[in-house]
């Protein structure tokens, strides 16, 4: 096992992995900017190294700052947390060509997930069910275009091979919108991702969004950890996620998840993994694979007992995975709300200092956050300052006890959507379980003040 492990991240995650390595007997390298000097696990490590100014760009992106402080701190592996260079296959590379261990995937199973038609073609071949689409990269030819189109059926999306974070697409609902759109989309990807390629897709119309989490060994051994039921979003953000899916049957879960894990054993991935699906009909499609520890990750925790953070650990050391398929049992029902330092319903950025911080607890509720009373939350990062998580034998109860941790949780200074959380908890459509992925939108367009 390693001895020291370098945390190439910030905010919850850092302090996620931390945790994971003190219980561990590891010893945690934490990376700070400028901006993230006054962070709790900064203050609380036995090693920090301050890595740049604010920005990312200058920070928490700056491959070369990054590698020199596990060099200079003699750690032997790399934990990139999620978001910043944590699906950058050049960074995995570098890591590696430098001499420490990638705690993530091969970086040709990165790149080959970070282009989303190659992803989709591998995906085919692995058996997996995809949303049907052009077979690869989109043609220039005007004629081919509208042929695909037709084929495929109105409404199209259009998407970047490269996009991300929700950005990147467009939706075609006539012949005559076709070729206009599919140009725009592609000068825009070309000046957002560097790749002006573009695939089209059937858009369907009222998708659930579910996920497949998956742990792998270097042995070709992989498990899924049941679904994650990810459709409350906001512009293609998560805000609510929950585990299991409310009302997917069993069975296909089974199937689908038999499917992810013997993707995962044919190109060789090890690690933790999500396969996303749109979800429509009793039918699951396919539309990308995240090659890292997820944000919303406790949920499936919770209802499995499998610590994902530990055991990514373990299989980056060349460990086997501790547990099998049929060892995986799920109980019971878990919820994470997302807290972000913002206006519950404008949505502005709301960072500065948090002049009082009050956590909830209570059976089956767990907190991971970095913050504090006294925390200044930065202006530079993404407005995300923690998650609530609770667990419950039911949904019922796991609804409960959510209630109940909103409305202890104390957070003065600053605005956060915690006021949102509170009303979506007793929103009847999302008590009843599986609204579909326009559900939250059409919600707060209802709701506006
Ligand atoms: P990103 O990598 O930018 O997050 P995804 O491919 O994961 O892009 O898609 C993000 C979101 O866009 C999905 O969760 C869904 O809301 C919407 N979306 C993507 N593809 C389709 C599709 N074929 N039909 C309907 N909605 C889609």
């Amino acid at each position: 096992m390693f001895k020291k492990i370098l945390v190439a991240n910030r905010g919850e995650i850092a302090l996620r992995i931390q945790r994971a390595c003190r219980e561990m007997g590891i010893k945690a390298v934490m990376v700070y900017s400028e901006a993230d000097r006054e962070a709790k696990y900064v203050k609380l490590a036995e090693e920090a190294v301050c890595i740049g100014p604010g920005p990312s760009a200058l920070s928490y992106l700056n491959m070369p700052a990054i590698i020199s402080a596990a060099e200079v701190t003699d750690a032997e592996a790399i934990h990139p947390g999620y978001g910043f260079l944590s699906e950058n296959a050049d960074f995995a590379e570098r890591v590696e060509k430098s001499g420490f261990q990638f705690i993530g995937p091969t970086p040709e199973n990165i790149r080959m997930m970070g282009d989303k038609v190659s992803a989709k073609q591998a995906m085919i071949r692995a058996g997996v069910p995809c949303v049907p689409g052009s077979e690869g990269e989109l043609p220039d030819d005007p004629v081919q275009m509208r042929r695909i189109a037709k084929a495929i059926g109105y409404p199209v999306i259009i998407k970047a091979a490269g996009g991300g974070g929700g950005r990147g697409m467009r939706v075609v609902h006539t012949e005559a919108a076709l070729v206009n759109a599919v140009q725009m989309t592609k000068a825009e990807a070309g000046a957002a991702f560097g790749n002006a390629a573009v695939y089209m897709e059937k858009f369907l119309q009222n998708p659930r969004h579910i996920e497949i989490q998956v742990l792998a060994d270097k042995y070709k051994s992989a498990v899924y950890l049941g679904e994650r039921d990810c459709s409350m979003q906001r512009r293609h953000q998560k805000v609510i996620e929950e585990a299991p899916a409310p009302g997917i049957p069993r069975k296909l879960i089974e199937r689908i998840g038999e499917r992810c894990t013997a993707a995962c054993k044919k190109i060789g991935y090890r690690g933790a993994g999500t396969f996303e699906f749109l979800y429509e009909n009793g039918e699951f499609y396919f539309i990308e694979m995240n090659t890292r520890v997820q944000v919303e990750h406790p949920v499936t925790e919770m209802i499995t007992g499998v610590d994902i953070v530990r055991t990514q650990i373990m299989v980056a050391a060349g460990e086997k995975l501790p547990f099998t398929q049929r060892q995986i049992e799920i109980k019971g029902h878990a919820i994470e709300c997302r807290v972000n330092a913002e206006d519950p319903y404008k949505f502005t950025p709301s960072p500065g200092r948090i002049t009082l911080w009050h956590a909830p607890g209570g059976p089956g509720v767990r907190v991971d956050s970095h913050v504090y009373s006294n925390y200044f939350v930065p202006p530079n990062y993404d407005s995300m300052i923690g998650k609530v998580i609770v667990h419950g034998d039911t949904r019922e109860q796991a609804l409960a006890r959510m209630r109940t941790a909103l409305l202890e949780t104390v957070i003065e200074g600053i605005n956060t959507n915690i006021p949102l959380h509170r009303e979506l908890m007793v929103d009847a459509k999302f008590m009843a379980g599986g609204t579909n992925i326009h559900y939250l939108e059409e919600w707060l367009a209802q709701h506006k003040r």
